[in-house]
């Protein structure tokens, strides 16, 4: 039966919960323990899935098709453990869930409240695969005291009140704020904040401080008493270079070692850090610098993009370099020549996205690429992008486009080389949609297999011809131009096993232009760069020596 061991956090938000949840996981499965890690989060959106970029950072897909919160992706690139839709979920599923169950008479008349029937919910959500692990790590998203999160709160009181003594811990991360006045890091809102969980009935048993400042002595005392821990499971995070340096700074500050105290498993099994220390390695002692443009919408945001700015910086410490990423807005090609706002990067990057608006931008991104032989990696809709410039200036069907735009100009004015798919297959099932199906639910989603194309680039680099990645797209390549674009040299290097929808594209006669309708950011791990990653950033390092 799983120990669970739930994280909180207080007094300000983006205290940085799920990088400390995921950290802990991989100290915890350095010691030999198995984990998963699940987030639960207070907002009433069903998923992510509708939610904007702009506004929720990026969209995590998982392999089983669940559209998730960005922490996913955290826990992932730490751990190694595939997430899956049982490890995410929020209040409007928790609720849609209860009333759905409402609705068809399971509950027999009774009147329906957030206590029982939505903690109970919770609860249930929670015990999912809990014999199948040594360690279930659940982030509860939010701070403690808001409105939407007391659902949560409860149910994990009363989870743990339900299990075996010892079978769960509290673990709460607060601030401790530096006051430049008084030369002090102030204690109270990390008093206050406990008092505030204590109140609901949960009591800490270890505090997690964030703090830009050495931790004093007398201070860890302060707040062991008053918040009745004991001194050494007050444990400091202080702010790091890299977020990969998080599982040695915990270790060194003694959260895992805490951790197995408060279940009292002794003696703790040695921690084999090996994987960690060559991590900090790869990150801290680089030789040289690469400079990668991603051309994209949601630029204002890094989170949008997330995952991607996570598996270039992993491709980076394959290669031994720093990187440089620096974030372009598509819609000024539009209006300008692209050619002074991507002259002296060494790799360009096309990311995924939605809608017409900034299209044209990125076509012009894919045709500076190809014309100046700069790699190019194009994901998604980077992908469908790169087609439409090679129909376009290469194949000569000028009016090339994707029917995306078409529908929302309510208007036929491209030539679909892109083409919105509506019946496809997954392993032996047939799938279908339709555009009336609920938003959320029209997509092809999670993982699907493709084929490589012998003696390509892309078999090459991945070193196999059979792969599976995961999707998060409506449309597709139409097939109809394949013979057209392969003639002009864009070889259909990926397909998926039936052969009727392509995966992959690259320029044969390019050092590196590779398109991919999926997205293969969302498997690299820092200690498992993705190939395709790993290589595009080889590829950027030749570019760098060349100039
Ligand atoms: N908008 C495109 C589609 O739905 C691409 C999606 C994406 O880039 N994730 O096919």
């Amino acid at each position: 039966m799983a120990r669970y061991i739930f994280i909180t956090g207080g007094v300000v938000s983006s205290l940085g919960k799920g990088l400390a949840s995921a950290a802990l996981g991989a100290l915890l499965q350095a010691r030999g323990f198995s984990v998963r890690l699940r987030k639960l989060d207070p907002y009433l959106n069903v998923d992510p899935g509708t939610m904007s970029p702009f506004e929720h950072g990026e969209v995590f897909v998982t392999d089983d098709g669940a559209e998730t919160d960005l922490d996913l992706g955290h826990y992932e690139r730490f751990t190694g453990v595939p997430a899956r839709l049982t490890d995410s979920v929020s209040s409007g599923r928790i609720y849609s869930n209860v009333l759905e169950r409402e609705r068809r008479g399971d509950y027999l008349g009774k009147t329906i409240q957030v206590v029982p029937h939505v903690t109970n919910e919770i609860k249930d959500f929670l015990a999912i695969g809990e014999t199948e692990v040594d360690f279930m790590l659940c982030e509860i998203g939010g701070t403690v005291g808001d409105i939407e999160g007391l659902p949560f709160f409860e149910a994990i009181r009363q989870f743990s009140h339900d299990r075996a003594r010892g079978q769960c811990i509290f673990m709460h991360l607060t601030l401790l704020p530096y006051l430049a006045a008084s030369g002090e890091l102030k204690t109270k809102p990390t008093q206050h904040s406990v008092k505030e969980l204590q109140s609901i009935g949960i009591a800490p048993d270890i505090l997690v401080c964030r703090s830009e400042q050495p931790i004093p002595d007398k201070e860890r005392e302060k707040i062991a008493l008053f918040c009745n821990v004991r001194k050494e499971h007050v444990v400091a995070a202080y702010d790091l270079k890299s977020i990969y340096e998080a599982p040695l700074a915990y270790h060194h500050e003694g959260l895992d070692q805490a951790v197995l105290d408060a279940f009292q498993i002794s003696p703790a099994p040695r921690p084999d850090l090996n994987v960690w220390q060559d991590v900090v390695d790869r990150i801290q002692n680089t030789d040289g610098a690469v400079n990668i443009a991603i051309v994209g919408k949601y630029v204002q945001l890094e989170d949008a993009y997330k995952s991607i700015k996570e598996a270039l910086i992993h491709g980076g410490m394959a290669n031994r370099v720093k990187v440089n990423v620096e974030w372009v807005d598509a819609e000024i090609f539009e209006r300008e020549d692209p050619a002074p706002h991507l002259e002296g990067f060494h790799a360009i990057l096309v990311p995924g996205g939605f809608g017409e608006r900034g299209t044209e931008g990125k076509i012009k991104a894919a045709e500076f690429a190809r014309t100046r032989k700069i790699p190019y990696l194009g994901i998604c809709l980077g992908m469908q992008m790169a087609v439409i410039e090679a129909a376009r200036n290469v194949a000569g069907l000028k009016h090339a486009g994707s029917e995306e735009f078409d529908h929302e100009a309510g208007k036929k004015r491209f030539e679909p080389v892109v083409y919105h798919l509506k019946e496809w297959v997954q392993g032996n099932e047939k799938v279908s949609r339709n555009v009336s199906d609920d938003k959320g639910g029209t997509m092809r989603l999670g993982a699907y297999d493709a084929v490589l194309k012998d003696g390509s680039r892309v078999a090459q680099i991945y070193g196999t011809t059979q792969i599976d990645e995961r999707h998060r797209h409506r449309y597709e390549v139409d097939t109809k131009y394949r013979e057209k674009l392969e003639d002009c040299g864009l070889t259909f290097s990926g397909m998926s096993p039936d052969g009727r929808l392509p995966e992959i594209v690259e320029w044969s006669d390019h050092p590196w232009f590779i398109g991919v309708q999926y997205h293969p950011e969302l498997k690299s791990k820092p200690f498992a760069p993705h190939p395709l990653f790993a290589d595009f950033l080889r590829a950027a390092v030749e570019t760098s020596r060349l100039v």
